[in-house]
């Protein structure tokens, strides 16, 4: 198993986990771009959205959801926040594990790149 978020969701190596149920886990990001930088996973290895199947699409929902959460409990749902998923490697993906950013805490800029 070389994937590293693979390895945080089995406990091989540490993070700032600060949510977690049956299918998904949320941990703090290592290089925070923001105040609040969150990465929401899901505990099953999908490499990207171009490997999510239509059986599998519910978990985006389930984890928009609770980023919606994680965004009250950080104190930036009135502020606002973003939500990113890079998807391969021109928009930026450098881990091949679905992650969902949970941006905010500053004011954002408006440059998608
Ligand atoms: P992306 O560029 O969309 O693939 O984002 C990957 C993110 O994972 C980056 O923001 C990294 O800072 C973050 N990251 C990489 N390794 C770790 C780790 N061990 N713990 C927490 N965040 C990590």
């Amino acid at each position: 198993m070389d994937c590293i978020f693979c390895q945080i969701v089995a406990g091989e190596i540490p993070s700032e986990t600060i949510y977690q149920d049956e299918e998904i886990i949320a941990f703090r990001d290592i290089n925070p771009l923001a105040p609040t930088h969150l990465l929401i996973i899901p505990k099953r290895h999908i490499p990207s959205l171009t490997h999510l199947s239509e059986a599998e699409s519910p978990i985006i929902g389930h984890m928009v959801n609770i980023a919606n959460q994680l965004a009250e409990r950080e104190g930036i749902s009135q502020s606002g926040y973003r939500l990113v998923i890079n998807c391969g490697e021109e928009a930026g993906q450098i881990v091949p594990h679905i992650h969902l950013h949970l941006l905010g805490g500053r004011r954002l800029t408006d440059n998608f790149g």
